[in-house]
């Protein structure tokens, strides 16, 4: 049960003046942590102001500089109403010791004009200078208050991310009376780290935030912010640990068979393996064979060829007479798992099965039999495999691909479903160490680092849409030449069928250009028609696909050699680089094409940039939380690290490591959360919305 200190917290926004169903509406959409709940108080408050705006500058008429924002007190001067029905702006001059200023409205309204600014009178006006032919002017500025009301204005006003139909009016009102509900909660940080940081406690360090008192309050350094952000680490750190130490305890099984059959794998594949692929299969090899259960990371850029190593470990407790299964995140990805291990298992007697969300009732319940009996050794699938009912007669390993979107929820799911369930998880995307740790907590971790033998660098050129023509020009000669080209249209999810029109467009477009068939791939499809086009790019029966972002993770046709991404402005970095990873897989070189439509942002020149320059995945990594990290918005969904509101992992990655020591630190020596800090602790995971892992302590 939460505890009821935080009820406050937890109530609906709508509770909040200025704020109706509709703004409420707009706020959970915008804020709320759980989309299925009203954004709370609490998902209010850790919205933090990205600036702040100092009121106090008041350099006077003559010495405000071109774009700056200041204070100025005035006397009225006169009234300039431009001619009636005409379209001049309204104005109005004022003047201080040093000089005199232009107030400029649009759009105006006289009388209310004449009402705020009294010929003769003081006023306290604020908002942005502009000089324009030497003399300064202000456009509608933001404050306008006789002498008496100037306390009205915040000395210095915090400015939040908005989003559309949200003012900051309103958002500042509802914020303040945000504020006064905060209720003084148990402190839950360690005294001693907390007295040492010179951190606040929670209620002023939310407060502050708000009502910031100096520029540097709102800064990364500050210390209302690290709170926070300590917090927030804090919590998920805290929940991971939980439920590690929760699949830890539900114990593993010691599987060290002799190895015959993961030997039979490796001797089985067309090539040798990389040396990092052997090290990682060795790190698998030892937890499995130890009595704790095995939750590892596989860490390697696309195209390093981590199928191989979970077919060689899934391999090792087939052995042992226990099953397997492999999840991928999608239908196209699973089917193309299924594909391509379908060889290998044939000749070495692994029983191979595939179960997906499409199959229809008669197939999914023979594969169950089949699951139920022992009759089958390795099952791939999609998450429908750890929906509902399906049940194992022994499971021993997951093995989770390229996913780092899965969460707490989906591996206590897997736990579920057998004794001592080992895990393994898969990741393309390059995630730099303290991602891993957001994402995955305390996992151990196996890397990829070095490629398969033979591996053509891929070219990569950026090229403005303006050249479409001659760009398809050359794809056709590169296709006549025996050349197999991937066509990438970005997806974006607000107009789903605008973007169908487009791919559909651009397919029929290039099969009227290239005169040839060509595939078509996008989420709209069924599982089939898409498998049908796939298959049919894969034999070289078409030579050029065309897809929305559906092919992004994980598709491998080795002999395609060119990588056409249309709007490559629109993408991110990490996504740029996975989709160029399913070229440069053969022994021909390959290319990849940004297609842009210019102007470019200075962040998406950036990008493509980078692109251009590096094929190194944790290079990448990097840049892209700087481009993100730097760029964006503090504190929004839409900031550096994924999940989190406050921390950001440019500023708070020392934070990071911090938490994950306290978090474990934590749980030996109260591992029920039962003492005094624990029980504040507890109020923590319920705050930052970790609260399914307070779960695990009574199930445990
Ligand atoms: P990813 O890590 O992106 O999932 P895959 O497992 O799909 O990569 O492997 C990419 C391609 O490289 C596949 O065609 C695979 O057969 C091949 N491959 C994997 N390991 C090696 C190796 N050691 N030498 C040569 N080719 C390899
Ligand atoms: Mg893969």
């Amino acid at each position: 049960m939460r505890p009821s200190v935080l009820d406050p917290l937890f109530a609906s926004v709508s509770t909040l003046p200025g704020i109706g169903p509709k703004i409420a509406k707009l706020l959970t959409t915008f804020l709320s942590s759980q989309p299925d709940r009203e954004a709370s108080v609490a998902d209010l408050l850790f919205h933090i102001p990205h600036s702040v705006i100092d009121r106090r500058h008041r350099p006077g008429i003559a010495y405000s500089e071109n774009g700056d924002i200041v204070t100025l007190d005035v006397t009225v001067d006169r009234h300039q109403p431009g001619p009636r029905g005409g379209k001049a702006p309204y104005r109005i001059t004022a003047f201080d010791d040093t000089g005199s200023i232009t107030f400029v409205f649009f759009h105006p309204r006289r009388d209310w004009l004449e009402k705020m600014f009294p010929v003769g009178e003081r006023r306290i006006v604020s908002g942005k200078v502009e000089w324009f032919n030497e003399r300064p002017q202000m456009v509608h500025p933001d404050y306008v208050l006789a002498p008496e009301e100037a306390d009205a204005m915040p000395p210095l006003e915090p400015i939040y991310p908005l989003t559309a139909g949200l003012s900051p009016k309103t958002l500042q009102k509802a914020m303040v009376t945000a504020l006064s509900r905060l209720p003084q909660l148990p402190e839950w940080l360690n005294e001693a780290h907390q007295t040492q940081n010179h951190w606040p406690d929670f209620a002023e360090a939310v407060t502050v935030l708000h009502q910031p008192n100096e520029q540097q309050d709102i800064s990364a350094e500050s210390v209302y912010l690290q709170r926070l952000a300590y917090d927030e680490l804090l919590a998920s750190q805290l929940a991971l640990a939980l439920v590690r130490t929760n699949m830890r305890q539900l114990g593993g099984l010691v599987r060290a068979p002799s190895g015959t059959l993961q030997n039979k794998v490796i001797s089985a594949l067309p090539f040798t393996l990389t040396s990092s692929q052997s090290a990682a299969i060795d790190d698998i090899n030892k937890d499995l064979a130890e009595p704790t259960r095995m939750l590892r990371l596989l860490q390697g850029d696309v195209g390093s060829g981590k199928t191989v190593v979970a077919l060689a470990a899934l391999a090792q407790v087939i052995e042992t007479g226990a099953q397997g299964a492999l999840m991928a995140p999608t239908e196209i990805l699973a089917r193309q798992h299924f594909a391509s291990m379908s060889p290998i298992c044939e000749k070495i007697g692994i029983r191979l099965a595939l179960l997906t969300g499409k199959d229809t009732a008669k197939e999914r319940r023979l594969t169950q039999e089949k699951l139920d009996a022992g009759e089958i050794d390795l099952v791939v699938g999609t998450h429908a495999l750890f929906q509902g009912k399906v049940t194992f007669k022994d499971l021993a390993l997951v093995v989770v691909d390229e996913q780092h979107r899965f969460g707490v929820h989906q591996r206590l799911a897997l736990s579920s479903k057998g004794k001592g369930v080992d895990v393994l998880v898969m990741t393309a995307t390059p995630i730099p160490r303290t991602l891993v740790l957001t994402c995955f907590g305390d996992m151990d971790v196996s890397r990829l680092t070095d490629k398969p033998a033979g591996r053509k660098p891929i070219t990569t050129v950026s090229v403005s849409l303006d050249r479409l023509e001659e760009t398809i020009g050359r794809i056709g000669s590169a296709v006549a030449e025996g050349q197999k080209v991937y066509w990438v249209c970005p997806l974006v999810e607000e107009s789903e069928k605008i973007d169908l029109a487009a791919v559909e467009d651009r397919h029929r477009v290039l099969e009227q250009a290239l005169r040839q068939r060509i595939s078509l791939v996008h989420g709209r499809m069924s599982a089939d028609e898409k498998d049908a086009a796939m298959q049919a790019f894969k034999s070289g029966e078409t030579r050029v696909l065309v897809a929305t972002t559906v092919i992004e993770v994980g598709v491998d046709v080795p002999d395609a050699t060119i990588m056409v991404i249309e709007h490559a402005e629109r993408f991110g970095l990490a996504q740029l680089h996975q989709l160029r990873g399913r070229v440069g897989r053969g022994d021909k070189p390959s290319s990849c094409v940004l297609l842009y439509k210019g102007p470019l942002g200075e962040t998406a020149g950036a990008r493509l940039n980078i692109m251009r320059q590096t094929n190194d995945g944790f290079l990448i990594a990097e840049e892209d939380l700087k481009l993100r990290g730097g760029g964006e918005i503090l504190g929004t969904r839409q900031s550096g690290m994924p999940g989190f509101r406050i921390a950001r992992a440019e500023d708070h990655a020392d934070l990071m490591e911090v938490a994950r020591d306290d978090a474990r630190l934590i749980l030996e020596t109260d591992p029920e959360l039962k003492s005094e800090r624990g029980k504040a602790l507890r109020c923590l995971l319920y705050l930052f919305g970790r609260d399914e892992a307070i779960r695990l302590l009574r199930a445990g």
